[in-house]
């Protein structure tokens, strides 16, 4: 009896498993193992939002596995050390696992290598619907601008999505740890984790509306896949797939935000130090204020649609895109304050919080990145009429507000009597626009 290792990371799922799929046609056994490893804590990716989820999807794996015949063996340690020693106890012939794009990922490869020479597989196409690398400019690693990218990923061959196992054959011989349980995230409305809630949540989102929706802060329009994306629970490649074939100009206009995750990845893949460096610097020289910046992370700058996405984030670990768009614009650009900030707060909270589109698109925002109008300012103003125009999105978020009728509660600072609690602007609403230009030199 032959027996191979899939080493699950960040695809916590059956259907669509090129980890999974391979390690079941290289022997007649398969260990599913996941390693909780220390030194993701170490590294500052462990949020208890993120934690919380991950317990969930475990437990869902856990199961989904038990139905197909198998189990999935739970260790702690350095994923390297414990794969070799599981690959050592059952005679493993091989161990696979898929290619990830951080920093992060490379060492924890270059380990699996060192420790485990050629039993390691690594499998492309995992954590993304086309692996980085899969296209790229003539002579150059990677695409740094997304609408040529888009247009080569739209001509890329793609492949076809595996089914889920049916049945599974696991030794019985290794032992795991208990999966992990009890633990407290810091968002009382953090989704449920795992692969079940993923294929419900996308069997029940209406992507006919999402064209039209999706920038609406108040209607709730997009998937909220993302969480599920991040660790795997869904594939991006089946559910580019599923899109594709639901059909439909809503249908195609959320497959293009899947490009846009492909696109960060990709570019993270090939520059790997973006996660903390300027990918094109301005050669900024931030300011530094703790107390505009804990205004912001508290929610409380007086902008009511800043100060509504910001808690949003703080309740549910996840925040609508436009909102992550305008707040850190208004972190960044307004304030004038380093984008790793912000960045960091976002990461110390959002359960879908990924190095690649995390650090990426705070870099977009921040004008470090690739966006091709780098100074380009989203005035919380501008976006509060047009995103939100009846104001219902800040009326739910921000309470002390809740009695303001209309678009009103945009300006709070022009009505009669200021809303008990709720604080005066941090800064005069008629520069929001014109501070990112006087530090940057541009007037
Ligand atoms: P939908 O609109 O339904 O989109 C479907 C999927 O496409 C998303 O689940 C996501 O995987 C992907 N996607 C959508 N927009 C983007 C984008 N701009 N860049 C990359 N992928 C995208 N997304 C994360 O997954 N993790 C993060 O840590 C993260 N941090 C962000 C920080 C900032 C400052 C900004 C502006 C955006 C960030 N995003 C991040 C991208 C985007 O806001 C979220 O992916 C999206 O809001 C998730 O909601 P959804 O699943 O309903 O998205």
């Amino acid at each position: 009896m032959t027996v191979s290792v899939a080493l699950f990371t960040q695809d916590l799922r059956l259907h669509d498993n090129p980890v999974l799929h391979a390690a079941r046609a290289a022997a007649d056994e398969v260990v599913p193992l996941f390693v909780l490893d220390p030194d993701v804590a170490a590294a500052g990716f462990a949020a208890p939002n993120r934690l919380a989820f991950l317990a969930d999807c475990l437990h869902d794996l856990d199961a989904s596995l038990r139905q197909a015949g198998g189990r999935l063996v739970l260790r702690r340690g350095p994923a390297a050390e414990e794969a070799a020693r599981l690959a050592h106890e059952v005679g493993a012939v091989s161990v696979h696992v898929a290619a990830g794009v951080s920093g992060f990922a490379h060492h924890r490869e270059a380990a699996l290598r060192k420790a485990l020479g050629d039993l390691l597989h690594v499998h492309d196409g995992s954590l993304t619907v086309l692996a980085p690398g899969a296209v790229t400019p003539v002579g150059k690693d990677h695409y740094a601008v997304f609408t040529p990218y888009h247009r080569a990923w739209q001509q890329a061959p793609r492949r076809t999505p595996h089914g889920a196992p049916r049945t599974l054959r696991t030794p019985a011989g290794p032992r795991s740890e208990p999966l992990p349980t009890g633990v407290r995230p810091d968002s009382p409305g953090l989704p449920p984790g795992g692969e079940s809630a993923a294929r419900r949540v996308w069997k029940h989102w209406d992507s006919d509306s999402y064209l039209d929706r999706h920038d609406a802060l108040a209607a709730d329009g997009t998937s909220r896949l993302s969480p599920y994306l991040h660790f795997g629970c869904l594939s991006a490649n089946e559910v580019a797939h599923l899109a594709e074939a639901r059909g439909g100009e809503g249908a195609e206009a959320f497959v293009r935000q899947l490009v846009w995750r492909d696109f960060h990845h990709q570019v993270l893949a090939a520059r790997p130090h973006a996660a903390r460096d300027d990918y094109r610097t301005r050669d900024d020289r931030w300011r530094h204020d703790e107390q505009e910046i804990e205004a912001w992370r508290q929610g409380r700058t007086g902008f009511p649609v800043v100060d509504a996405g910001m808690r949003q984030l703080a309740h549910e670990g996840w925040m609508h895109n436009r909102a992550r768009l305008l707040t850190a614009c208004f972190l960044t650009k307004t304030l004038y304050q380093d984008w790793r900030i912000g960045a960091r707060h976002f990461l110390s909270l959002l359960v879908d919080g990924d190095v690649a589109n995390n650090q990426l698109n705070w870099q977009w925002v921040a004008g470090t990145g690739t966006d091709t109008r780098p100074n380009r300012v989203l005035s919380p103003l501008v976006q509060a009429d047009r995103f939100d125009p009846d104001g219902a999105y800040v009326r739910r978020w921000v309470p002390e507000l809740a009695d303001v009728p209309g678009r009103a509660v945009h300006r709070p600072w022009t009505l009669p009597s200021p809303p008990p609690g709720y604080p005066a602007p941090i800064v005069d609403p008629a520069d929001v626009s014109v501070r990112l230009r006087r530090a940057r030199g541009l007037d």
